[in-house]
């Protein structure tokens, strides 16, 4: 997405969800037209930091650390196989207030996935471990490599998963150094988004994620500076009408789209 692009289109979502999940948010009956005197009541910033293919020993622990001392609840889309090595890492993700999405058993890159079997197997799997390791059954799932044609999303769906992809992508799989992943988190700064970062990659043991912890406190800093409130993805969509309401942020959640690995 262009700058250009990402700012329409992060304004209206600024302005619906500021409607639509804040209720001390002031509504806009007729439009900011409409309001005379005065300067306009603030609009809300909103961002939900993601990390994806967790858990890691060694990187989402200190993602949590990090994470509990700025008092941020965040977000992790797991892989199935990689919670059933670190079951105790979801379950303090969950004890902490972080919100829990299925991201697959084994990460596979659904374009060879060709059967709905196969697919729901996937997502089973990792319902199950979940459930093992936190007692929770979840009902957000992120595609790997955020591919979703309209026959999975039509799975998914069936399944009961709302599918989440993302608005902001700094590409921290590749292991930019961490003043670069904060620059790339900040491009589309005084706008809404929904950041992807890693804790893990894939199926990797060592994943070599530390540039993005180290970019963490950054982020958050960055957004609170320009004030940001933090939110779990299951605050975003739990928000009453969100799917006809916020056509924005519907968009970013139903558009399927390629973009890292
Ligand atoms: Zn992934």
């Amino acid at each position: 997405m262009n700058h250009k692009n990402c700012i329409s289109y992060h304004l209206s979502l600024i302005l619906l969800l500021g409607a639509l999940i804040l209720p001390s948010t002031p509504v806009y009956a007729g439009g900011i037209q409409e309001i005379k005197g005065g300067a306009p009541p603030p609009v809300k910033k909103i961002v939900a930091l993601t990390f994806d293919d967790g858990p890691s020993t060694q990187y989402t622990p200190q993602i949590l650390d990090i994470l509990k001392e700025e008092n941020v609840k965040a977000t992790f889309f797991v892989i199935g196989e990689n919670v059933d090595r670190h079951p105790e890492i979801v379950a303090r993700e969950h004890a902490e207030g972080h919100a829990i999405g299925n991201h697959t058993w084994s990460h596979p890159f659904l374009s060879l996935v060709e059967s709905r079997k196969q697919l729901t197997l996937e997502i089973a799997r990792t319902d199950s471990a979940i459930y093992r390791a936190a007692g929770v059954h979840v009902s957000l799932f992120r595609p790997p490599h955020g591919w979703c044609p309209p026959w999975m999303v039509e799975t998914v769906e069936d399944l009961g998963f709302d599918i989440i992809n993302w608005t902001e992508d700094p590409n921290d799989w590749k292991h930019p150094a961490a003043n670069i992943i904060v620059k790339r988190v900040e491009s589309c700064l005084g706008l809404s988004a929904i950041v992807l970062l890693h804790d893990g990659l894939e199926l990797k043991k060592d994943p070599k994620q530390e540039n993005t912890v180290q970019a963490l406190r950054g982020i958050i800093r960055d957004f609170r500076k320009d004030g940001y409130e933090f939110v779990t993805v299951t605050q975003l969509v739990h928000a009453p009408e969100f799917a006809e309401e916020c056509p924005a942020l519907y968009k970013v959640i139903k558009n399927p789209r390629v973009i890292h690995h």
